[in-house]
């Protein structure tokens, strides 16, 4: 163990979150200790993301804030990593002689030679090297009981606006057995949550040989069978009738969250044609329609872009009648920037800023109007919390997350009432919780006991065994400084 500590800035999607864990779990191997401040620290990563103008401003205006460390603190070698890098080498390498090392999103295991000093300035290979297994290092950032598992790696559709197939590479799907060993690994290390990620999940498996099991259905059950584990919830489907099995999954069995994360992107049938999404708006009503019907208490969250080349009024119009008439519970949505190398870039009917913005207000006013109605409609039930810990506003107030709420993006629930339990909550456990008060997308509530086990869905008593909670997570849990830069909206 050196004295060394390296200090970590995370920025973009869970799945660079993912790679960050992953570098630090190298660093960790080089007997680097991880600080939680820049000052003071020998090496500072930024793993940035490229994704859009506004998240590569964002990661180029904290490498230069990183950078005066070097020129102020103990700082000796600064590193960027990630997305960024992978679509800007050259550029950056000219424009921040600051940086000593540039690794792109396939070259997470090159830290290892950066911080034993024997590797070279540009370390930015092909994007498709690269796929995390149970094996690779890892250290856990994410809040106490939760961990985000990356199923796959890349994507091989063509949306007209997105650049993530050309940063990432085409699809690679684990293997079952390689994820599950993994999740049985984050059991063991106290989590209860594991929130599935790739940039296409829902064509999980496609690319692997036809003699592999490689549907996702048989991934997620395989993965909520795990013992100890508690809740699965499913990132990033690209909007496809999801399989029967996966949607009786999410109807049905205890540990699978009724939840749904599904960017749609637009609704106006010419609007979708322009992206390349290959469906029109009535494939969406039908997904909607489909999974409403079929999954109790389903909770939908989505994304769209405002502002793409060629949007009309009327098509826009079009959008927030079917927001409207979906009500979705959780709803992103970005102003569209042009990207160069997408093929959206070269289109003509260019939305000006002013009215992107404008349709950027209304739909999120909207959004934010249904978020808060069906916020109310849960006061006076009682929910399984998931405990974080202490809460940002106040350290003697916790915080948790109920089923439907994912990790960081969806709203809190505020605990109140623990003075009257036998011992208060820690973070990482279930606890159940009468919901009192509710605003737009945070809840409070009362700790009415522990839960030993996540109870079954309201679909009768509990089904399946009781996910007895493992022992915390050996080894002390790092906060990870993260920026996580709103591209939840990809897929
Ligand atoms: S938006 Fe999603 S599905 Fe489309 S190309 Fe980008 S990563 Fe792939």
């Amino acid at each position: 163990m050196t004295d060394k500590t390296i200090h970590f800035i995370s920025l973009g999607c869970p799945k660079n979150r993912v790679d960050s864990e992953v570098m630090l779990g190298v660093a960790e191997r080089e007997g680097y200790r991880h600080g939680a401040a820049p000052d003071g620290a020998d090496v500072i990563v930024v793993n940035a993301c490229g994704f859009i103008d506004a998240a590569k401003k964002e990661s180029v205006d904290t490498i230069l804030a990183m950078a005066d460390h070097k020129a102020t603190g103990r700082c000796s070698r600064l590193v960027v990593a990630g997305c960024l890098s992978q679509r800007h080498p050259d550029e950056l390498a000219a424009g921040l002689p600051e940086v000593d090392h540039f690794l792109g999103s396939s070259d997470m295991l090159a830290l290892g030679s950066v911080l034993r000093g024997d590797a070279d300035r540009m370390l930015v290979g092909n994007p498709a090297d690269w796929l995390v297994a149970a094996e690779s290092p890892r250290r856990l950032s994410s809040h106490a009981g939760s961990a985000y598992v990356k199923i796959a790696e890349g994507c091989n559709r063509s949306c007209s606006f997105c650049v993530i197939p050309s940063l990432r590479g085409k699809q690679r799907s684990r293997r079952i057995p390689d994820v599950v060993r993994e999740v049985e690994e984050l059991v063991a290390r106290g989590v209860k949550e594991v929130n599935l990620v790739s940039q296409d999940t829902i064509a999980y498996g496609r690319d692997l040989p036809a003699a592999e099991s490689r549907e996702l259905a048989e991934l997620v059950h395989a993965v909520a069978e795990v013992k100890g584990l508690a809740w699965v919830r499913i990132f990033y489907l690209y909007p496809e009738k999801l399989s029967e099995p996966l949607v009786e999954l999410l109807a049905e069995h205890p540990r699978v969250l009724p939840y749904v994360d599904m960017p749609l992107q637009h609704a106006a049938d010419a609007m979708l044609r322009r992206m390349k999404r290959g469906h029109g708006g009535a494939r969406l009503r039908k997904v909607v329609d489909d999974l409403r019907a079929k999954v109790e208490d389903l909770v939908f969250r989505t994304a769209f872009i405002v502002g793409h080349p060629g949007e009309t009024d009327t098509e826009f119009d079009e959008l927030c009648e079917f927001v409207a008439w979906a009500e979705f519970d959780r709803v992103g949505v970005f102003r569209y920037s042009d990207e160069e190398t997408s093929h959206s870039a070269t289109l003509a009917a260019k939305v000006e800023q002013r009215v992107a913005t404008t349709r950027y207000k209304k739909l999120m006013t909207m959004s934010r109007r249904i978020a808060k109605k069906k916020n109310q409609a849960l006061v006076g039930s009682e929910l399984d919390v998931l405990v974080e810990g202490a809460s940002e506003e106040h350290e003697a107030v916790l915080a948790g997350r109920h089923r439907g709420q994912a990790p960081e993006i969806d709203g809190l629930v505020y605990l109140s009432g623990t003075e009257s339990l036998e011992r208060l909550p820690k973070p990482g456990e279930l606890v159940r919780v009468k919901i009192t008060q509710a605003s737009d997308y945070d809840l409070a509530g009362e700790v009415t006991g522990f839960l030993s086990r996540a109870t079954a869905r309201r679909a009768g008593p509990a089904r399946g065994e009781s996910a007895k909670v493992g022992a915390r997570g050996a080894g002390q849990r790092i906060s990870l400084r993260v920026l996580p830069t709103d591209n939840r909206g990809v897929s």
